[in-house]
């Protein structure tokens, strides 16, 4: 390739603020893009060493197939024939595939396709089963669809931010350093950190709640009925734009009682939730920004539903400085729930209505168009396991780190007749087990776009050559796509055209009720999409530019058009710890993501924390003969771990916290998934991965 002297623009790949990156034309140096509006110029660590990852070490360069390299026609025939000789002898049910957060919109959306109208099988989920389930399912239910109401510009004029289950400091990094800039600015804003844990977020709080886990839903069942005591409603709002009010209140005081009760149950001070309330009631401009803490959970969905409804009842959704405000965890949560990577979604924000399945198919003149919800992550691995899945192609993530119960994950990898995994590195717990490996293309290598948390489409543009043959995940899908006989369906020749036909779909028949619409951009041609500006979608005839906020003027995209309350009996995780036995809490670290295969390159990543560890309280500490630096066993009949210790009181006393990040190339005994149970939340089917019963004690 030609030396470029221009910089590129382009997103970072890490969490779900999406910012704006500039590399210059030698791509040894990245800023923050100051036009772009997730971060306007500013960086954080893991982006800012983003030049530093870019060196092809551990990259997978070819394609294999049972351990030989082999070249690219001959590894797509081999996946063809397995996944059709799957379906001819099992059926469609019996083949799946696995998607990530990583993907960009584009693989996502070939893959959504390939699955769900031409295989015939409906089990296409992904990894942001794990992350972001729990929010699209509490937003479907309150406003008729998984449309995250504000933006960060919120962040700047909120007069109160609630920060719920979120380690923002270290996990979105740039929104933190905007909440710090906000409250220099405006020393009154005040701000809640409720977290179990005291994490580096509570250097900004005026306070604190380090509740008992899991008690958020009875917080916000308690706030709701505090609110309704003390005449604090917006009661014009509530008539005139929701329905289901009465039953929530109702239900939220049965569940709540006393103040002196709710703050027993939450195991807190009662003068501090008070405090709260308080200020809850009297700031309007209110944002409760919410992620894993919430999600991760067996009642996640209810737990959101909760958050909603207190700001339903005080009519602040979708207003300057006022909203719920769901925070993704990955680069692209947001845009694979666009083309539908959920298992119980179609493309376009659609569902598995009749009509929907319906839409979809003529759009797309379906050969095998599914027409039921296919497996969530958890069950389809179960599936997995059990033998009913034979074929799984897993596309851009590590499933046997991340997954609960992930030595059961990796058996039954093990066992799986055919496993086809696209990745950009060599060599991930994952890609050990794969039958075909197919060399992917990555940061700095791929083209299309992305979604980060407030709708913001953004592009992803290549400004370097893929090593060996890597190639782009949508191609690999389209190729597969063909050799089915499908030339037509997958016939593009380059992202844009993948685009302009997911853009078109999200118009296509929509009458408004399907806030995902950016038909606007679906004629965009190569040129157009190649200078493609950030833009927060809805994108149509009606927003052409884009629009910061929805449902401020109160009208939603349910049936009627009204917001729902959803009543909600708050339930605390199942299984109290045994004598003997600590509750397990997991999340990320601030310099790596994920499994470490692009930040554990960078030397000053590792320096901030450079291996896995346990975090205990002192009383712990002492019980089970654990000196701060020794290392820990941390067990359970799920499977082991060994870390580091750390000694500290910002754990409460029987709670540990165990970073997510360590896989088997970093650290041989550290999968913290392997100890988490697969129990999941009924509704969105994530997992509970924040309260794991485990039991620890010095190696
Ligand atoms: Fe921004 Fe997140 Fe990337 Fe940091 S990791 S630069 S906060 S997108």
């Amino acid at each position: 390739m030609a030396e470029r002297i221009h910089t590129t623009d382009t997103t970072c790949p890490y969490c779900g603020v999406g910012c704006g990156v500039s590399v210059n034309g030698a791509g040894d140096s990245v800023t923050g893009m100051a036009n772009h509006p997730a971060n306007q110029g500013r960086l954080c660590v893991k982006g800012a060493a983003l030049h530093e990852t870019l060196d092809h070490h551990n990259r997978l360069l070819y394609p294999e197939v049972n351990g030989a390299v082999v070249d690219w026609d001959s590894a797509l025939d081999e996946v063809t024939r397995r996944l059709r000789d799957t379906v001819a002898e099992y059926g469609p049910d019996s083949v799946a595939c696995y998607g990530s957060g990583q993907l960009l919109t584009e693989d996502y959306y070939v893959a959504n396709k390939l699955m769900k109208g031409f295989v015939g099988s409906a089990h296409m989920d992904t990894n942001s089963r794990l992350c972001m389930a729990s929010a699209v399912a509490g937003y479907k239910r309150a406003f008729g669809g998984d449309s995250v109401p504000g933006c960060y510009e919120d962040l700047d004029s909120a007069e109160l931010l609630v920060l719920v289950g979120s380690n923002a400091a270290w996990t979105h990094p740039v929104l933190y350093q905007r909440m710090v800039a906000a409250k220099k600015a405006r020393p009154d804003t005040r701000v809640v950190v409720i977290d179990p844990r005291r994490t580096a977020t509570c250097d900004l709080a005026d306070l604190h709640l380090p509740l008992r886990p899991g008690a958020d839903g009875l917080l916000f069942n308690g706030l709701l009925a505090w609110l309704g005591r003390h005449g604090h409603l917006d009661r014009d709002y509530i008539r005139e734009h929701t329905r289901g009010f009465e039953d929530a209140l109702a239900r939220a005081e049965a569940d709540s009682g006393s103040l002196a009760s709710l703050a027993q149950r939450c195991d807190l001070p009662e003068e501090d939730i008070e405090t709260f309330f308080n200020w809850f009631a009297g700031r309007p401009r209110t944002v409760t920004f919410y992620s894993q803490g919430i999600n991760q959970s067996a009642t996640g969905t209810d737990k959101c539903n909760t958050i909603i409804n207190c700001h339903l009842a005080t009519g602040r959704v979708g207003k300057t400085g006022a909203s719920p405000f769901s925070i993704t965890g990955q680069p692209n949560a947001m845009g694979g729930r666009e083309v539908g990577g959920l298992a119980n979604q179609l493309a376009a924000h659609m569902d598995f209505a009749p009509e929907d399945v319906d839409r979809v198919k003529r759009f797309w003149n379906a050969a095998n168009m599914v027409s039921e919800p296919g497996l969530k992550a958890v069950e389809l691995f179960q599936a997995v396991a059990s033998g009913r899945i034979k074929f799984i192609w897993i596309l851009s993530t590590n499933p046997v780190v991340s997954l609960p119960e992930a030595d059961r994950v990796r058996d039954a990898l093990r066992r799986c007749p055919t496993v086809v995994v696209s990745e950009c590195m060599a060599d991930t717990d994952t890609v050990r087990l794969a039958d075909i490996k197919l060399p992917a293309r990555t940061w700095g290598e791929k083209n299309g776009t992305v979604t980060n948390s407030e709708r913001c489409i953004s592009r992803q543009r290549p400004f370097l050559e893929a090593p060996g043959e890597a190639r782009s995940d949508w191609w690999a899908l389209a190729q597969v796509g063909r050799r089915l006989g499908y030339a037509e369906a997958f016939g593009w020749r380059h992202p844009a055209q993948v685009f302009a036909e997911h853009a078109a779909l999200s118009g296509f028949e929509n009458d408004g009720r399907r806030a995902f619409d950016i038909s606007g951009l679906a004629t965009l041609d190569q040129a157009g999409y190649d200078a493609m500006a950030p833009v927060r979608w809805p994108v149509n005839r009606q927003w052409p530019q884009g629009r910061r906020r929805l449902f401020g003027d109160g009208r939603f995209t349910t049936d009627d058009g009204r917001a729902r309350f959803v009543a909600v009996t708050a339930r605390l995780p199942e299984g109290r710890p045994g004598p003997g036995e600590m509750i397990m809490n997991t999340g990320r670290i601030r310099d790596q993501w994920h499994t470490m295969t692009r930040t554990g390159k960078a030397r000053r990543l590792l320096q901030h924390i450079g291996e896995p560890f346990v975090a205990l309280h002192p009383e712990d500490a002492r019980r089970h003969r654990i000196g701060d630096g020794q290392l820990a066993n941390v067990e359970n009949r799920h499977g082991a771990i060994v870390m580091r210790a750390r000694v500290t009181t910002d754990q409460r006393p029987g709670e540990l916290f165990v970073p997510m990040h360590w896989s088997s190339p970093f650290s041989a005994r550290a999968r913290m998934g392997a100890l988490v149970q697969a129990t999941t939340d009924p509704l969105s089917g994530q997992p509970e991965s924040k309260v794991s019963r485990v039991r620890v004690a010095p190696c």
